[in-house]
């Protein structure tokens, strides 16, 4: 190890174990955010939003009115966009050793865990709060993303009770990895090393699962394939095994003709995660036949990007990955990438 790797670990280990906290919601737990929660996650389950469903849910809950998401257990006590707290909350981050590691050109940051646990059901009115713990921070390790370490943060969330009694009603641990990026030229004093020559990083490989084989087969066919339910015709993506339409579980499939336009995109900067390019483009392509898809761009420049504009499917295999990107339709040659 070197000397200033062994000055690093001395100083970001001392701050293991640290507590922050408390860090107070702006508002209690209310009607106006659950909605919002439910309409942008898709939850449709009635005990959030209508208090006519006593019955359904005093078998889960025996309280009286709504009751919040336990998913949204974070979203009480977040800063928001303006990164302000309320009165009365801890200033200090409990992820600020974050910005030694930055500073010691570990630039690269990657959320890796994020485990949540609920102890019962939050009611309108309540008011969370929460402490973190910097729980742990590993030994160097080496990463396919590059060397770094793991950094992991426990949250307990609580309530006070009538008496002023904390009540925990949640935990989250949530773990990111702080890393030099790999392909990044290394600083002179570690350009001495046993390591082999770097490697060809490969895309990182999707999560097959039974729902969404047939996707990434018909793509090793050269075909786009969507989901159809039998029942209503309904296309749907991304693929599941029921439609959201009529219930049924009976699906075939469609085959896209691959055109569709550009419905949103973002250009991604950081963090930067070879093998992409950085910036790195990525639409959400609308197909032609209505449904949209999340796809990496090809022959265009990120500044070129525009929402509308013409694409069509381009069935590319890297290693022993099919993927499907998009390409443009029609540019000027001189906004090709
Ligand atoms: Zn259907």
């Amino acid at each position: 190890m070197s000397e200033q790797q062994a000055a690093l670990e001395a100083k970001i280990y001392s701050y293991v174990g640290r507590d922050y906290g408390p860090q107070h919601a702006w508002d209690p737990v209310n009607a106006v955010m659950i909605r919002h929660w439910c309409e942008a996650m898709g939850d449709a389950n009635p005990i959030y939003t209508d208090p006519a469903y006593e019955e359904l849910k005093a078998a889960a809950v025996p309280v009286e009115g709504i009751v919040a998401p336990p998913t949204m257990l974070q979203a009480w006590t977040m800063k928001g966009y303006a990164n302000q707290l309320p009165a009365g909350s801890c200033e200090d981050d409990a992820f600020e050793v974050l910005g030694l590691l930055e500073a010691a050109g570990f630039t690269g940051v990657v959320a890796v865990n994020c485990d949540q646990e609920y102890e019962r059901y939050l009611q309108l009115g309540e008011k969370v709060y929460h402490h973190c713990k910097l729980e742990s921070i590993s030994e160097h390790k080496t990463t396919p993303l590059g060397e770094g370490y793991f950094v992991t943060v426990v949250y307990s969330f609580y309530v006070d009770d009538a008496e002023g009694n904390a009540e925990k009603v949640g935990s989250m641990l949530f773990r990111v990895l702080k890393f030099k990026p790999a392909h990044q030229a290394k600083p002179a004093e570690d350009s001495v090393s046993d390591k082999p020559a770097s490697r060809k990083i490969s895309r990182p490989k999707p999560g097959i699962n039974r729902d969404n084989a047939f996707f990434w087969e018909g793509l090793k066919q050269g075909k786009l394939l969507i989901q159809k339910c039998i029942g209503c015709q309904t296309l749907r993506h991304p693929p599941g095994p029921m439609c959201p339409a009529c219930n049924s579980l009976e699906w075939d499939t469609k085959q896209s003709t691959g055109k569709g336009t550009i419905y949103s995109y973002v250009n991604l900067h950081h963090p930067q995660v070879p093998p992409f390019d950085s910036p790195n483009p990525v639409a959400l392509v609308e197909l032609d036949e209505g449904t949209r898809l999340i796809g990496g761009l090809v022959g265009i420049k990120p500044k070129d990007v525009k929402i509308g504009l013409p694409v069509s499917v381009e069935i590319t295999t890297e290693d022993d990955l099919t993927l499907a990107l998009f390409r443009p339709d029609s540019l000027n040659s001189d906004t090709q990438a």
